[in-house]
């Protein structure tokens, strides 16, 4: 028997420290070559592929005088860990041909809406340049208040950011069980989990501690999938030592636990478009532009804004209105609002000459619009 999966375009997958590093806590240059031929043997079936990995203070703590767990000893150690740990994701990919990004963020990245949209841009832009986007935590400048617990969290919010289709968490246990499985060799694995389900083993397995090198465990195990869940994503939680484990995941392979999401009619993207998104301001567009988005899928272009009313900066959401007031969609734009008021009803090819530069992306993207 196999699993159903949705129709796999775009994966992130997350790695955690244990998945990469021996017991003697150091990177195992095997694993990395293991992984990383698992992925390009993704991208060889045209899917796309973004790491969220741990390892960099694994990676860079040897180097320090002390290895303790205070804030800055784990910033220091990262800031020595990351450029090692992505050498190593570097020099492996490139043996399949492939290159690699880094990607640092914080929490502040995903609360900050232009920095999430240049995020997400910036992910969109590599990927269709066929680079393997790695990310990870910026714990070197990450404090107490702003870091992620875990990277569990992190791949879960980048899940959402890159509007993937699954989120592929792979860690040293086989999967989600009703015991602590590195404690109880009996635990038993789910294949696959509901949202209710899981939200059950979240109240059993609460006071569990972390062990281990990285700052997850059991809970964000839980909670990370959940998330994604709720964002209309499925996750499945799988062990990183499983032979030929990400390709055989991606085949439907019947292993680790499927965490089902919840249904929904937009992704988590379009559906904070269309439910979270303030509108700061109305442009008001043509009928022809108007038809065109709703018939082609298209981006809305200069030629197609008539005027606008409201202050809004790049990044921001506004409301597309025809003349008669009636809404058609609701975007984040990619200029601002002195821009746009210089470039409505231009062509293409006339804004570089007005602003001296141009978006390629259009006024509002198509993927970040949602027509109402
Ligand atoms: N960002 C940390 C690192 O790269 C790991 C965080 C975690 O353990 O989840 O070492």
């Amino acid at each position: 028997m196999k699993r159903t999966l949705p129709i796999l375009n775009r994966v992130v997958v997350k790695i955690g420290s244990s998945s990469l590093c021996g017991s003697d806590h150091k990177i195992q240059a095997e694993q990395i070559h293991e992984l990383t031929s698992q992925v390009a043997a993704l991208t060889k079936q045209n899917i796309e592929v973004v790491l969220v990995t741990s390892g960099a203070i694994a990676a860079g703590i040897g180097y320090l005088k002390e290895n303790n767990a205070s804030l800055e000893n784990h910033q220091a150690a990262a800031a020595i860990g990351q450029p090692i740990l992505m050498r190593y994701f570097q020099e492996h990919f490139q043996t399949y041909g492939h290159h690699t990004a880094q990607l640092l963020l914080t929490h502040d990245d995903f609360q900050a809406r232009r920095r999430y949209l240049s995020a997400r841009n910036t992910i969109n832009y590599l990927l269709s340049n066929q680079i393997i986007p790695i990310i990870n935590e910026n714990d070197s400048v990450s404090t107490e208040e702003i870091r992620f617990s875990d990277n569990d969290y992190l791949g879960a919010l980048c899940t959402n950011l890159v509007s993937a289709d699954l989120f592929i968490i792979l860690s040293n246990i086989d999967g989600i069980a009703d015991k602590n499985p590195l404690e109880y060799p009996d635990a038993r694995i789910f294949n696959q989990l509901t949202l209710p389900e899981l939200e059950r083993l979240k109240d059993q397995f609460s006071n569990t501690e972390v062990n281990g090198m990285g700052r997850g465990g059991i809970t964000t195990k839980l909670e990370a999938p959940f998330m994604a869940a709720r964002y209309g994503i499925p996750s499945i939680i799988a062990n990183s030592r499983m032979e030929n484990i990400l390709p055989r995941l991606i085949g439907g392979e019947i292993l680790g636990t499927y965490v089902e999401p919840e249904p929904s009619q937009l992704n988590s993207w379009k559906a904070y478009i269309a439910h979270a998104l303030r509108p700061k301001a109305v442009i008001t567009i043509d009928a022809g532009a108007a038809n065109a988005l709703k018939q082609n899928k298209a981006s809305l272009l200069a030629s197609g804004i008539i005027s606008i009313e409201g202050n809004f900066s790049r990044g921001d959401g506004v409301r597309c209105c025809l003349s008669d007031g009636t809404e058609v969609l609701r975007g984040i734009v990619e200029y601002n609002r002195e821009e746009i008021s210089k470039i409505a009803g231009l062509r293409s090819d006339e804004i570089e000459n007005i602003l001296g530069y141009r978006h390629r992306r259009g006024v509002i993207h198509r993927e970040n619009m949602v027509i109402v």
